[in-house]
């Protein structure tokens, strides 16, 4: 069984099949929605950055040079986090996939933007993305901060868990993140990237009812975990 944890905004702690702890986008210290601090944080094997925004990017740093985990990000993202002190990164970029040792990643396309917190003369801006997961056979979808795309029409058939944003006003809303279910049809989709503050606030039980019976939607409350 894979585990995935929330811990509010987009931030996922994902306990893989063989152990490996996996952490998409830390946001934890200011996240008002966090069950936990970076300090509650111990094993970490790989932190999965889908941009470089504060609030998808603000613990990772310290994290992967604390726990000696390995930062994945697009290329850009992880020279701005080595040029910080962080030993381990594996730079990839969209439409590129690598197989690590919990599984297959690949970086999906995402539209938003990319300038990278921390990076104060602009030289690692990039792009942002997502990431598709295949862990022995399950497939896991982390869209990161997307408007809604056709292309993800393309995921149709290969996902079984999605995590879609439904915040609105930086993200794709409940109604476009609706669309976003009918087009890729996962089994199950989490919401996320909402509530975290007023300007993104949004009913999840709405959002579930928007989504009908296309999918199974499973809200967490932060510290809460779903198997698959
Ligand atoms: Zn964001």
């Amino acid at each position: 069984m894979a585990r995935l944890t929330w811990h509010g905004h987009s931030t996922f702690m994902l306990l893989a099949d063989g152990g490996e702890h996996i952490l998409f986008d830390p946001f934890l210290d200011d996240n008002p929605k966090s069950d936990i601090t970076k300090s509650d944080i111990g094993r970490l094997d790989y932190v999965l950055c889908s941009h470089g925004h504060f609030d998808h990017f603000a613990d990772a740093v310290p994290l992967a040079r604390r726990t000696g985990a390995t930062l994945v990000g697009t290329f850009e993202l992880v020279a701005f986090a080595e040029s910080k002190g962080v030993e381990k990164v594996h730079g990839m970029n969209v439409g590129g996939g690598y197989r690590f040792p919990f599984g297959y990643v690949k970086l999906t396309p995402a539209l938003h933007s990319g300038s990278i917190a921390g990076d104060d003369e602009g030289r690692f801006t990039t792009i942002a993305n997502g990431f598709w997961l295949d862990l022995n056979g399950k497939r896991l979808y982390h869209s990161g901060d997307t408007a809604l795309l056709t292309d993800m029409q393309l995921l149709r058939g290969r996902v079984d868990v999605a995590l879609l944003p439904i915040g609105d006003n930086f993200t794709m809303g409940p109604e476009d993140a609706a669309r976003a279910v009918e087009f890729i049809e996962p089994r199950v989709v989490i919401p996320m990237h909402y509530n975290t503050w007023d300007l993104i606030a949004q009913d999840p039980a709405a959002f579930r009812t928007r989504v009908g019976g296309r999918a199974e939607v499973v809200v967490l409350e932060p510290g809460g975990s779903y198997e698959f």
